[in-house]
């Protein structure tokens, strides 16, 4: 069986192999080819920490296995990431462990790829400006990802703490794009394309403030309670997500869904879309909301992406168990 570290994972995965992982997974769960397991997590009762699994099986990219991890809110203080994970890939024809992969900075990965899938099927060709809501750890590798998807002209930020902009600056900076910190208002009427990310637990964009044509990605809300748009934002939007089941309980629809604005049949999957199965946008004045929840399917495609490549350049090391 492989190991693939940290390291290995950074040096070998790139951000196309990625995109292509979490194209390709979504478009299997979407023929039903790829499925989901429930996901476990729980407060252990110790380290303030929250732990548990990710799970499931890929018929068509043939990977089985599980992320396994969570988050421990005092890692900060040791030089250490707070979310932490590990991928396991079994062997689907024998359930033998293939690989053991490191899995923070692919979660990272999978996540901006998830987005990106987004914006590449659903934004306007012509999209100009990104605005990016939150500048936490996540919003890096969420605005690299997006940046290969059209050709912008502007990035606009805003952030709680609006000091922290300064990391997506760099990026813009990087790419040669003019970089602006704007509060939540200006950047909703002015962006064409909004990747929320974020752990806020309110509305930060509101209906009203969001123009026609505007494609947003909601990547913040994975767990109940979260929330980052405005309930109506979402029933005045054509609503597209990973996972619908993900959607309406832990996602961002699920406010909208609770406080009965729209239902789980006004949410179809991207892989309808990726499969032209669905049109996606019609319209260039259609609002399109990807409610990016997380699935397990994704962990285990980037990783098993991950673990060839390392392969390839002889950067996993292999083990007898
Ligand atoms: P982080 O702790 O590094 O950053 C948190 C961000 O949220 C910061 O920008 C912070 O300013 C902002 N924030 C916190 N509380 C807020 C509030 N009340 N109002 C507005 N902004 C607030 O976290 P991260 O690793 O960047 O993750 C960001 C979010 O994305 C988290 O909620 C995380 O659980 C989620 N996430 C989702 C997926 C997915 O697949 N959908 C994957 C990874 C992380």
């Amino acid at each position: 069986m492989l190991i693939v570290t940290e390291e290995a994972c950074k040096k070998a995965i790139g951000r196309s192999d990625a995109f292509n992982a979490v194209e390709s997974v979504f478009s299997a769960m979407a023929k039903g080819d790829a499925w989901n397991f429930p996901v476990v997590r729980e407060a252990i009762g110790y380290a303030d920490a929250l732990y548990g699994f990710k799970s499931g099986f890929d018929k068509a990219g043939l990977s089985l296995g599980v992320k396994s991890g969570g988050y421990w809110p005092g890692n900060a203080d040791k030089g250490l990431t707070n979310h932490q994970s590990t991928v396991f890939l079994f062997d689907p024809d024998t359930g033998q462990l293939q690989a053991l992969v490191g899995g923070n900075y692919l979660t990272a990965m999978r996540t901006a790829a998830a987005s990106s899938v987004s914006i590449a099927h659903l934004a306007r060709k012509d999209a100009k400006v990104i605005g990016m809501v939150g500048a936490g750890h996540q919003s890096t590798f969420q605005l690299r990802a997006a940046l290969e998807q059209r050709d912008f002209e502007k990035v606009i930020g805003w952030n709680l703490e609006p000091k922290d902009l300064a990391r997506l600056a760099e990026i813009a900076e990087e790419k040669g794009l003019p970089f602006k910190s704007v509060e939540r208002e200006q950047l909703a009427t002015e962006a064409d394309v909004i990747i929320t990310i974020t752990s806020a637990h309110e509305s930060l964009l509101m209906k009203d403030w969001v123009r026609p044509g505007t494609h947003i990605a909601c990547m913040g809300t994975d767990t109940k309670g979260k929330q980052e748009v405005d309930p109506e934002l979402i029933a005045s939007a054509t609503v597209f997500t990973d996972e619908i089941a993900q959607s309406i309980t832990i996602g961002e629809a699920q406010h909208a869904v609770a406080n009965g604005l729209i239902s789980e049949s006004d949410i179809t999957a991207i892989g309808a879309v990726i499969n032209g199965d669905h049109p996606g946008r019609t319209s260039e004045t259609e609002i399109t909301l990807f409610d990016g929840t997380g699935v397990g399917l994704q962990d285990l495609a980037v990783a098993s992406a991950a673990a060839k490549l390392a392969e390839q350049q002889g950067m996993a090391q292999e083990i007898e168990l």
